[in-house]
């Protein structure tokens, strides 16, 4: 047996019960993980409230590291006690839990378990952000939103080391130092950014908004872009965004706009090790600070969804067994 968040059905972070299922196991081509800890990530709360369609029961949890405990026929890339980490797992909110080999990342002794659990899904979202979203060149100006999130502090670091000028949104003091540490250039408050925006950019406009927080932002992101700027839309922290008119971007200036997820940027093997090494490896010669901003036990996977939905969580937030 091991134990396990499962929801029945969806709603609030109160179905999110802590109980005990069997130990699964591995099938052809399966690593059976233990896991030392699990990401929590806001996709989590979407499909927990129903936002995103998924089977319930449910266990949430797409991301984990942990150890190899068991491996299936045929997997030969991995073997039992190899440290690995995914973004791309399921029901990881466990104490053990099945892995598609092909979807393993192998951790650098360099990388602790925890730092390990807490950078492949936010860590590569903004890799693919910075480079194949839109690509940021130096000297671009940006706008990312929520900088002190889990994808904002580790977006904003790596805007920084490629050259850009960052300004971001957050809603606390707290949370602008903690922006400002990451290496921020402007950090401001969500009330009249575009107008902020404007000032800082002599008018202009910023080249490229990266907005997660979504309905509250969406239309002041848009306004701020400079002529044929790019909005990447990647999440809705704040709700969905509501049907958009095409002929908005054209009255904005020929703007582009994306919606993107992280499983379309890790289409094949070379795609999630170029990712994954990259991020991995700015972890562990101290490049890329990891902010584990909350780590709760793996029973109180209610109380962490709370906390991120009510916006009290900064950095990485995760659940440990
Ligand atoms: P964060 O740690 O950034 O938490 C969300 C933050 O959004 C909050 O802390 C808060 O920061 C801000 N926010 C603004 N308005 C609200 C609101 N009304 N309710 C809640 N939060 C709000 O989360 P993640 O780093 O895990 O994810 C950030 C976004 O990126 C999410 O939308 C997520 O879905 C998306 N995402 C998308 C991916 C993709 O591939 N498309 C992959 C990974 C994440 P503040 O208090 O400073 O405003």
């Amino acid at each position: 047996m091991t134990h396990a968040i499962v929801a029945q059905q969806p709603g609030g972070p109160e179905v999110l019960d802590f109980t005990e299922i069997d130990r699964p196991v591995p099938g052809p081509g399966q690593l059976l993980i233990k896991v030392a800890a699990a990401g929590v990530n806001f996709i989590d709360t979407y499909q927990r409230g129903g936002m995103y369609q998924v089977p319930f029961p449910f266990t949430p949890g797409s991301e984990a590291a942990g150890t190899v405990e068991e491996v299936g026929e045929g997997v030969e890339d991995f073997a039992v006690g190899s440290r690995v980490a995914t973004a791309e797992g399921s029901k990881c909110y466990a104490g053990y839990t099945l892995l598609d080999a092909a979807k393993a990342l192998p951790v650098p002794d360099g990388v602790d378990d925890l730092t390990a659990a807490a950078l492949p899904l936010q860590g590569m979202t903004a890799h693919y952000l910075i480079n194949s979203s839109f690509r940021v060149e130096p000297g671009h100006t940006v706008l990312t939103h929520a900088g002190a999130g889990g994808v904002g502090l580790l977006l904003t670091q790596l805007l920084k080391e490629r050259g850009a000028r960052v300004i971001t949104t957050v809603s606390s003091d707290a949370k602008e130092e903690l922006a400002r540490e990451a290496g921020a250039d402007h950090v401001l408050r969500y009330e009249g950014f575009p107008h902020h925006i404007r000032e800082l950019t002599g008018g202009k406009g910023v080249d490229v908004v990266y907005d997660g927080v979504g309905r509250n932002t969406f239309d002041g992101s848009l306004s701020c872009l400079r002529t044929r700027g790019t909005l990447v839309l990647f999440g809705a922290a704040s709700g969905a965004v509501p049907p958009v008119d095409p002929q908005r971007l054209n009255s904005g200036g020929s703007l582009t706009l994306t919606r993107p997820s992280l499983g379309h940027f890790l289409l094949n093997a070379q795609e999630r090790h170029w990712r994954s090494g990259e991020i991995f490896a700015a972890a562990a010669n101290g490049n890329l600070k990891v902010r584990v901003g909350g780590t709760y036990p793996l029973a109180e996977a209610k109380s962490a969804h709370e906390d991120l939905e009510a916006r009290r969580t900064t950095g990485k937030v995760l659940l440990v067994p």
